[in-house]
C-alpha cells in the first residue's frame, strides 16, 4: 500500500538555503560571536553532571523561572519550545487550526508553511509601499480570523512595529495577535541597555500583555542570545494561553543541553548587552556605508539590513564568488532587487562592503 501525504503539504516548498560552507556567513541572521570558551566549558561540565538516561526537566522549569524573573511575568505565563518555530506551530495548532491566519507580506518566510501544516487558512495582506505595517489593513483583514501574525522587527524588512500600533490592533480584533519578537534585544534604541530586566519589557510588546489577553509574544534564543545551535524559543502570554499551549506542545521538548546553555547566557546580562551593542553599532556603520555608496538601504531595528540593487541575482553571485553569503529576498512581493545582509563582526562586514564596492550591478 502506498503512502499519501496531505496535498497541501506536498505543495509546500522544502526549506532550502542557497550557499556554500566555510564562507562569510551573513545569510541567517545569527550572531557572529560564539560564547567565550570558559562559558561553554561550564555548560559542558554541568551537562556531564546530569543523568543522560533520564528525561530532562519536563517544561524546562529552571529556565522558565529565570525568564519569568527577567521579564517580570509569572512563571505560568511562559512556555518553552524547541526553537521559536515550534512555538509558532504550537500556537497555530492550539488557536488557528481550521480558521484563518492573517499574514502581512513581505513577512517571516516560515509563517505560511507553519500555518498550512497546522491546518489553517492563510490570508496575506501587503505592507505599505515604504514597507511599514498598515494597522488599519490588519484590523480589516482580521475580521472573522483566528490569528494575526506580526513579526516585530519584521524579517526580511527589519522594521519594528511601534508598540502603540500593536496595542491599537489588539484593541480592535477578537483574533489572537501573535507578535514574533525573534529580534528582541536589538530594539528599541532607548531601552537596549535594559535587556534582561523587567524594565526593558515596558518598551516591548511584553509590556502590553497585562492589558490585552488576546496578545502573545514569541521570542528566541537564536539571535540576541547568540544560541541558534541550542534551539530554544518561548511564548509569553496570559495564563489561559499558556495552559492551552502546554496541552499542545509535547512534553520534554527541550533537551538538557538546550536548557543549560540558555540558563548560562541569561546569567550573563553584561555579556548579552555588550554583544548587542557591538552589533547595533556595526549596523549603523554598515547602513551609513551603504548610503554613501548610493545603495538604497532600509532602516533596521534588527541585526540585519535590507537593501535594493539593480539586479539581486547578479549581486548575490558577485558576493558569493568572493566568499560572502547574503540572502536573496527579491522573490517577495515589493522586494524586487532586494538582498538581506546579516550584521557580522567588523571584519566580516568589511569583506561584504569591499565586495559590494566592486559590483557593477549594485546601482539602481
Ligand atoms: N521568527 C523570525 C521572524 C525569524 O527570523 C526566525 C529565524 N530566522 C525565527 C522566528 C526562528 O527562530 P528559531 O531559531 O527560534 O526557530
Amino acid at each position: 500500500m502506498g503512502i499519501r501525504a496531505r496535498p497541501e503539504i506536498l505543495a509546500l516548498p522544502e526549506y532550502r538555503l542557497r550557499g556554500r560552507r566555510g564562507e562569510v556567513k551573513l545569510n541567517q541572521n545569527e550572531l557572529p560571536y560564539d560564547l567565550p570558551e570558559e562559558v561553554k566549558r561550564e555548560v559542558v561540565e554541568a551537562l556531564v553532571q546530569r543523568p543522560w538516561n533520564r528525561y530532562p526537566p519536563m517544561r524546562a522549569e529552571r529556565l522558565r523561572e529565570l525568564l519569568a524573573a527577567t521579564s517580570g511575568l509569572g512563571e505560568d505565563q511562559i512556555v518553552l519550545a524547541n526553537g521559536s518555530n515550534e512555538a509558532l506551530l504550537g500556537l497555530l495548532q492550539a488557536f488557528a487550526a481550521g480558521g484563518v491566519v492573517v499574514l502581512p507580506q513581505p513577512g517571516y518566510s516560515m509563517a505560511r508553511p507553519l500555518a498550512v501544516v497546522a491546518g489553517a487558512e492563510v490570508r496575506e495582506i501587503p505592507l505599505r509601499t515604504d514597507l511599514t505595517l498598515d494597522p488599519e489593513a490588519v484590523v480589516a483583514a482580521a475580521r472573522g480570523a483566528r490569528m494575526v501574525f506580526l513579526a516585530s522587527p519584521n524579517n526580511p524588512t527589519g522594521r519594528a512595529v511601534p508598540r502603540e500600533e500593536i496595542a491599537w490592533i489588539a484593541a480592535r480584533t477578537e483574533a489572537l495577535v501573535v507578535v514574533d519578537e525573534a529580534y528582541w534585544g536589538f530594539f528599541p534604541d532607548h531601552a537596549r541597555n535594559l535587556v534582561g530586566t523587567p524594565e526593558y519589557e515596558r518598551h516591548t510588546a511584553v509590556g502590553l500583555l497585562v492589558e490585552f489577553p488576546n496578545l502573545a509574544v514569541v521570542r528566541t534564543a537564536s539571535k540576541a542570545f547568540g544560541l541558534a545551535g541550542a534551539r530554544v524559543g518561548w511564548v509569553m502570554g496570559s495564563r489561559e494561553l499558556s495552559s492551552a499551549l502546554l496541552r499542545t506542545l509535547p512534553p520534554y521538548n527541550l533537551d538538557v543541553f538546550a536548557q543549560l546553555a540558555v540558563e548560562a547566557v541569561i546569567g550573563r546580562p553584561d555579556l548579552v548587552r555588550s554583544r548587542i551593542a557591538r552589533i547595533v553599532a556595526e549596523r549603523e556603520r554598515v547602513f551609513t556605508e551603504l548610503r554613501t555608496m548610493g545603495v538604497r538601504v532600509y532602516p533596521s531595528d534588527a541585526n540585519f539590513l535590507l537593501f535594493r540593487c539593480r539586479d539581486a541575482g547578479a549581486v548575490f553571485e558577485h558576493l558569493a564568488t568572493r566568499g560572502v553569503l547574503v540572502r536573496d529576498v527579491s522573490h517577495f512581493p515589493q522586494l524586487e532587487g532586494c538582498l538581506r545582509v546579516t550584521i557580522g563582526t567588523p571584519e566580516e562586514n568589511e569583506r561584504f562592503l569591499a565586495a559590494l564596492r566592486t559590483c557593477p550591478e549594485v546601482g539602481g
